[in-house]
């Protein structure tokens, strides 16, 4: 799981940071969280999760396409989160106040395309509106990256409620980083009935109420995390890794 460092901004040498611009490239900002992930992942596993996409992507691209990575905002918005252990997570404010600062300093380095690739859905309402107000002051095309979890062999209840830390995470970790997941601690926390889980997805829901994951799930699983293998986990990542491909080659 290593990244090609010719495609990441903060390993490029000075000689060739200069030429970079020339090739209107596309950079992409992974937006992460440093927040719970149950009782068997570790409180990285979002920006891993990040890091493990554009390896992924890296060792697809050809040479010549013109696609890197700028240094990872690895700490988001997990307000969500706030009691268990090892969560870091930023204010609105602090997250405001940071992708505006990322985006405009990207711009003042002569970069013109730029592509947000986010592994939080805690994120994902703050970064969207973000988005919109940066895309006004022009002289930038920003674009979203769908990171979708593709579907192939998920029980139809944990496509429908697995939301955090379940067979999906658990999986690409054991499939990638297994020396950091403890997989004989892995449960399975259901969140509740269908409409409780349409309620909190935010950008889905006619209707909607604010959570904390501890009002959900006191172990901070909501999915099955028990089915999780690493076979399931290269699956997945194979998948993600195309999408994203599939999304990036239509942004050059
Ligand atoms: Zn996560």
């Amino acid at each position: 799981m290593t990244e090609n460092p010719e495609r990441q901004l903060l390993r490029l040498a000075p000689s060739q940071r200069g030429a970079l611009t020339k090739k209107n490239p596309l950079i992409l900002l992974p937006v992460s969280a440093i927040e719970q992930h149950g009782p068997h992942l570790p409180v990285g596993t979002d920006a891993l999760i990040a890091e493990i996409l554009l390896s992924e992507l890296s060792q697809r691209l050809e040479p010549e396409e013109p696609v890197y990575s700028a240094p990872p905002l690895q700490i988001g918005k997990s307000s969500e989160h706030l009691g268990y252990p090892g969560v870091l997570s930023l204010s609105r404010e602090s997250l405001h106040a940071l992708f505006h600062a990322s985006l405009r300093q990207l711009r003042g380095w002569g970069f013109h395309r730029i592509a947000i690739l986010n592994t939080h859905g805690g994120n994902t309402p703050c970064l969207r509106t973000l988005m919109r107000e940066e895309s006004l002051k022009g002289n930038v095309t920003l674009s979203w990256l769908d990171v979708q979890c593709p579907d192939t062999g998920m029980s139809p209840r944990e496509l429908q409620q697995g939301l955090h830390a379940g067979e999906y995470e658990t999986s690409i970790l054991l499939a990638t980083v297994p020396e950091d997941c403890e997989k004989s601690r892995a449960d399975c926390q259901w969140i509740g009935p269908e409409d409780l889980h349409a309620a909190i997805q935010a950008e889905a829901a006619p209707v909607t109420r604010a959570w904390h994951s501890r009002d959900l799930s006191p172990s901070g699983t909501m999915g099955d995390a028990t089915r999780a293998s690493a076979e399931k986990g290269r699956c997945w990542i194979d998948g993600a890794a195309q999408h994203l491909l599939h999304q990036i080659r239509r942004l050059l």
